[in-house]
């Protein structure tokens, strides 16, 4: 009974761990050094995404650099969470391209910066975050979620999903709270950014 027990626990978080969130193309920050980020402060999750966006500073030797904003109207990379996903997932990244306004040299200062007349796209990115095991709706261990915040946070930065079961890009995994950012997760962001 017990083996039971074991072998469809771990069948479960393979299964629900990552349902694939990332079919879009190549999206990545212009720049890498004050990415806005948008978390809303007060949830008891947020403390735990803050250490992941850490994580993924210090493993790129600051070449990434996150600026927390308090307003998710100004953030390139906004944090929403969640009780359940209804699929099981525990998070989810979409990339949601946003016309923003940019002003000119002339109407610098002379306008504030919604009043602009040109405006682009630029990609925002949504970061969701689950609290709970749709199945048991119990809460999901600190673990596994940190592990997919990791994971999320990769894509929002452009990764797309790892072969290799050690990286933490890799898109269903056993060991969740074994992973952290590897070698190859950071040579794949390397292959984006050209450092
Ligand atoms: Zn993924």
């Amino acid at each position: 009974m017990k083996k039971l027990n074991l072998l469809f626990i771990s069948l479960f978080f393979t299964a629900v761990l990552f349902i694939p969130v990332f079919a879009q193309d190549i999206h990545y920050w212009e720049d890498t050094k004050h990415i806005k980020v948008y978390i809303p402060s007060g949830h008891e999750d947020a403390q735990l995404m803050k250490r992941a966006f850490n994580a993924w500073e210090t493993s790129s030797r600051r070449r990434i650099k996150f600026t927390y904003v308090t307003n998710p109207q100004d953030a390139q990379d906004i944090i929403v969470f969640k009780d359940v996903f209804s699929d099981g997932s525990i998070g989810k990244t979409t990339i949601r391209p946003t016309n923003v306004s940019v002003c000119t040299a002339e109407e610098k200062g002379r306008k504030s910066k919604g009043e602009c007349e040109k405006t682009r796209v630029q990609n925002v990115t949504v970061i969701t975050m689950a609290s709970l095991n749709p199945y048991t709706m119990k809460k999901i261990p600190k673990g596994q979620l940190y592990h997919t915040a990791l994971h999320e946070i990769g894509h929002s930065l452009g990764l797309n999903h790892s072969t290799d079961p050690k990286d933490v890009m890799y898109p269903t995994t056993v060991n969740f709270s074994m992973t952290g950012i590897t070698a190859n997760d950071l040579k794949a962001l390397d292959k984006i950014y050209g450092w």
